[in-house]
């Protein structure tokens, strides 16, 4: 009775649940997704909080009055506080694959909803336009198309006004910026490899700063939401926006990204003719990570376990992509997320089979859907369903470019619609899925190397259910904001952050 709730709501309600403005606030056929994807994703089990709602109807009106503004800031990147009135900016730079750009577009919206700024887009890196719709009504997230792109690319670890450089160079026992800050602007680096300056970004002494720079540049390849949490009244709005604090990711995907009018299409001419009409859907995502990401592989040079399952205690093959072949299949079976072969089952009778269970295979490489799709093609398995098995692309390596990024766009969202995931550890195409599925995923078990691999296996199994809906903060500060050089562990904080299931090192809201 309650999904069937929840349902009726998903379908009654294009707003789910008030967190999307109202639909004639936009332009009709602006976003057909807006529409069209309530029936066929699964709806989501967590309500957004009444001040999360009125936060977000506030930073859309925010958005329509200052974005038009930052026209102004196409001199130099630079401007003067006259011409931006009380508007403030969080400008976003691209960097990276399209899910560790999707999750900085997210962090740096929430840094914008908690900090009264307007988040505006680098549109050259990412053709965010081709991929995504225009989240707030009336008015555009890119950076005015006369943007000077050319200052943009200064925007890096020389800069004079990166926030670490300025704070190293007030001298120990300062610790603070300029002010006025020299051309009112503050370039943030998050990247994985900052350093302990730029790292002081989430101390409270610094946010207090920073109230006062009008424009505020992000580059950053990090879920950076848990560390925001280390500020005080951040902590404090973050409660009050996201009581279930491990929703925080899942509502602001399903806020931000939605597929523009040309992806929908894309998406659809998979989904329907080979997903829809499934029971359930199953999402496997194999991420290739290893030097081998930049090889093509081609499925038949491979050799292969004759029979995959017996080799569960045995040696294994030694080459990687064998192995992880081996670890997926291992996977679903042993955590019985599909039904294994069996040489009892029956089904050559049309009336044995009524339903289907469609798995979604997505990786660069397409042998890991190759062999799946085999295994259920070659035994006969026990219950009421086929097992279907698609891939919707074949990248072979990574790639960047528009082209790519559409494909990887397809592939997370159409992993989105799974009732159940199984994604690779530490990839944040992953979770997006994972994010906008509302669903916890079962990680593959991360294998080092060959060597240690038949140990890992044997510790830890092939897969392991995720422990929150949140992905992980991939490089947490150490934070040592009075500069006394021994920074608090970020996982011992608080209670409710911890160390990451998939990532050493890493911290998550749990
Ligand atoms: P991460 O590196 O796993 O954290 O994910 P990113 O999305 O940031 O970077 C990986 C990039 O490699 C993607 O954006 C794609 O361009 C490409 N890629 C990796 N795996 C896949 C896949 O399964 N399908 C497609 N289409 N592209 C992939």
């Amino acid at each position: 009775a309650k999904i069937s709730k929840l349902v009726a709501l998903s379908l009654q309600d294009p707003t789910l649940g008030g967190l999307l403005p109202a639909l004639k606030e936009y332009e009709p056929g602006q976003c057909i997704s807006r529409t069209e994807e309530g029936p066929i994703r699964i709806p989501s089990r967590f309500t957004p909080s009444p001040y999360l709602v009125a936060k977000l109807r506030l930073y859309e009106n925010r958005h329509r009055k200052c974005a038009p503004k930052a026209v102004k800031l196409s001199k130099n990147g630079t401007n003067s506080r006259k011409e931006l009135g009380d508007c403030q900016f969080v400008i976003w730079i691209g960097n990276s694959g399209l899910g560790n750009r999707m999750i900085t577009i997210l962090s740096a919206f929430v840094y914008a909803l908690l900090t009264d700024r307007v988040l505006l887009l680098d549109n050259t890196s990412t053709d965010i336009d081709g991929l995504f719709c225009e989240p707030f009504p009336g008015t555009s997230w890119l950076l005015p198309e006369n943007y000077d792109y050319n200052w943009m690319n200064t925007v890096t670890w020389e800069n004079t006004n990166r926030l670490g450089r300025l704070l190293q160079m007030s001298g120990f026992g300062n610790i603070t910026i300029p002010s006025p800050v020299p051309n009112d602007y503050i370039f943030l680096n998050l990247m994985h490899d900052y350093d302990e300056h730029d790292r002081r970004f989430f101390c409270s002494r610094i946010q207090k700063q920073l109230k006062k720079v009008s424009l505020l540049y992000w580059r950053s390849n990090n879920y950076v939401v848990p560390g925001l949490h280390f500020d005080h009244s951040f902590h404090c709005k973050l409660d009050l926006m996201f009581p279930e604090r491990a929703t925080a990711f899942h509502h602001m995907a399903r806020y931000l990204f939605r597929p523009s009018n040309s992806m929908w299409g894309m998406i659809l001419r998979f989904r329907q003719p080979y997903l829809d009409g499934a029971r359930r859907q199953v999402g496997l995502q194999v991420r290739i990570l290893e030097s081998n990401v930049t090889i093509p592989i081609v499925a038949d040079q491979r050799a292969r376990p004759p029979d995959l399952l017996k080799h569960r205690s045995s040696s294994y093959e030694t080459l990687i992509p064998s192995f992880r072949d081996f670890q997926l299949l291992a996977c679903v079976l042993e955590k019985e997320i599909l039904p294994k072969g069996s040489s009892s089952a029956e089904d050559m009778l049309l009336s044995s089979k009524t339903r289907s269970t469609s798995v979604l295979v997505t990786s660069l490489d397409s042998a890991y859907y190759e062999t799946l799709r085999n295994y259920y093609l070659e035994h006969p398995v026990e219950g009421t369903d086929y097992i279907g098995v698609y891939s919707p692309s074949e990248e072979l390596y990574q790639q960047y470019g528009s082209d790519h990024d559409k494909k990887a766009w397809a592939d997370m969202y159409l992993l989105s619609l799974s009732n159940t995931l199984v994604t690779s550890p530490r990839s944040t195409f992953g979770y997006v899925a994972q994010a906008l599925a509302g669903v916890i995923p079962w990680f593959l078990t991360k294998i080092d190397s060959l060597e240690t691999a038949n140990e890992t296996f044997q510790a830890h199994g092939p897969c392991n259910r995720g422990v929150s809906l949140e992905p992980c903060f991939h490089a947490p500060p150490a934070l040592d904001c009075e500069g006394y050089g021994n920074g608090l562990n970020s996982s011992n904080i608080f209670s409710f952050i911890k160390p990451c299931e998939d990532v050493i090192g890493g911290i998550k809201i749990m």
